[in-house]
């Protein structure tokens, strides 16, 4: 993959609320960081949806910075009172802290093989909450010390009336979340808005000792303290689906301003629109979910297994910032497409082996398929190039398309030379002689002026998965069929 200086990225910053000229702090170390999952339950396919389009920036800041030049930090979130419940739930027997274990650890697991089967690509991290204890408790007391939080009722609560600027993000006024008619207030908060930095456990809940007792950490502050740890006090781009910009956002960018004295912890703040059903976003609690691991091993949506590609690239047909409504006809859609590029690059001479495999790799995309992805990651504009490639006919529209997908991660070497043999082997399958020796059976039938018999064979043959096609020998000006296998 080159390295293109020239590609000017603009991207749409829910902060400003308008499409910006992305300028890095540091062009020799662009940062990027995305929430990751909270490990309690297997990671459903709303989930996928920021990991595959914060995936595809990764790439095109790759592309155009450099691979060594971008840090990509996704965390895990690996204590949360929803772990508890879930442990305590699925191993009663079990003491809670090796309970808790369990499940982070399968969880984790399966959310690794997920995003992998998805063709995204390692992050430079993958901090997980529990490793930066010691960080969070520094930032409570920062935040303690200079009057933006204070301690009630077994809670460290952060002030949100101590920041001037608290609720830019979201934009919501701070009226809105004072004590009022609708919102009741917790009797120890100041605001009704102020959230935990710290709550103690009892005892038999995991906890760590602090300067306020034994207790854990809220979630907020565990994003703020992995950022700054791995990307500094600020970052380039911060990004998340829709639901986590109030309070997730809003709270971290309020803990991390605060603490370090700064107007921003992240310049671009970007967030993916839902994955919804019916109409409603998919998610745990509404129940109208199916977990990534289902998709791809079971038959539960639309009777059979989807491949992650399938899903990456039905995922990826529609701008990131728009809603999805999922259904098995946007998969077979995806399916058909998916299916066709991947035809076409073979057709059109591309040969995926071993002598082949660093040159393929270096096949450059589309320019102008280039300039749609950095401007905003413009899908429509994107499958439209890919479309136009792939009803080429010249060995330079394979490579294009070739190198446009691998971009996109939506093929791989690996995965492209799957196809081919796949391919072999169904042509393998093909009983040539017979084949050959019917289509003569046919050609002296008509010949013969036997249109009937002709017309059995054509059409046992079809039967059979073979089509063919009749034309002229351009010399001799004798009929000549041709035979291939249906798509
Ligand atoms: P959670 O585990 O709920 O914190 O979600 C992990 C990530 O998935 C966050 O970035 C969420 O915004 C995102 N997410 C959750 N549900 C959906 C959905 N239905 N569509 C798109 N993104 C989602
Ligand atoms: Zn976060």
């Amino acid at each position: 993959m080159t390295i293109d200086s020239k590609i000017k990225i603009k991207l749409y910053n829910t902060l400003s609320r308008k499409k910006q000229d992305f300028v890095p702090i540091k062009a020799d170390n662009v940062r990027l960081y995305v929430c990751g999952p909270t490990v309690y339950d297997y990671a459903h396919i709303g989930n996928a949806r920021p990991v595959i389009v914060f995936d595809v920036l990764f790439r095109l800041l790759r592309h155009v910075y450099g691979e060594k030049h971008v840090t990509y930090v996704r965390n895990i979130t690996d204590v949360d009172d929803k772990i508890n419940a879930r442990a305590a739930q699925d191993f009663p027997n079990l003491e809670l802290n090796e309970a808790i274990k369990r499940v982070t650890q399968k969880t984790t697991d399966q959310f690794h093989k997920d995003v992998k089967a998805l063709l995204c690509l390692e992050p430079s991290f993958e901090p997980r909450a529990t490793d930066h204890i010691a960080g969070m408790i520094e930032m409570i007391e920062t935040l303690l010390e200079k009057n933006h939080a204070y301690q009630a009722e077994g809670e460290v609560l952060f002030d949100i009336s101590s920041m001037k600027d608290y609720g830019a993000l979201s934009n919501r006024k701070l009226d809105e979340q004072k004590a009022g008619a609708r919102i009741k207030v917790d009797e120890h908060k100041k605001n009704a808005g102020d959230f935990v930095l710290w709550k103690l456990s009892s005892e038999s809940e995991p906890g760590w000792q602090s300067p306020w007792g034994r207790g854990r950490p809220g979630w907020h502050l565990e994003c703020s303290v992995m950022s700054e740890a791995l990307l500094g006090k600020q970052c380039d781009i911060h990004g998340g689906g829709l639901d986590l910009i109030f309070p997730h956002h809003e709270n971290e960018i309020a803990q991390s301003c605060c603490a370090h004295e700064n107007d921003k912890m992240a310049n671009y703040w970007l967030h993916n629109g839902f994955l919804q059903v019916e109409g409603k976003k998919m998610s745990k609690s509404e129940g109208n979910f199916i977990t990534i691991n289902e998709l791809l091993e079971s038959d539960k949506f639309g009777g059979k297994k989807w491949s992650g590609d399938i899903l990456r690239l039905a995922m990826l047909m529609t701008n990131y910032k728009e809603p999805i409504d999922f259904s098995v006809v946007r998969l077979e859609e995806a399916e058909k497409i998916l299916g066709k590029w991947k035809n076409t690059i073979l057709d059109l001479g591309l040969v995926f082996n071993k002598e082949t495999q660093k040159e393929i790799e270096e096949l450059d995309p589309c320019s102008k398929l280039l300039y749609a992805l950095a401007d905003d990651m413009n899908m429509s504009g994107i499958i439209s190039h890919l479309h136009r490639h792939a009803s080429g006919k010249k060995l330079h529209n394979a490579n294009r398309l070739f190198g446009s997908l691998q971009l996109l991660g939506l093929v791989s070497f690996a995965t492209m030379q799957q196809f081919q043999q796949a391919k072999e082997k169904q042509n393998q399958d093909v009983d040539v002689v017979f084949i050959e020796k019917q289509i003569s059976l046919r050609l002296q039938a008509l010949s013969e002026k036997n249109w009937q018999e002709a017309d059995i064979i054509r059409n046992e043959l079809a039967t059979a998965g073979i089509s063919l096609k009749d034309g002229k020998d351009e010399k001799t000006g004798e009929r000549i069929t041709s035979w291939e296998i249906k798509k």
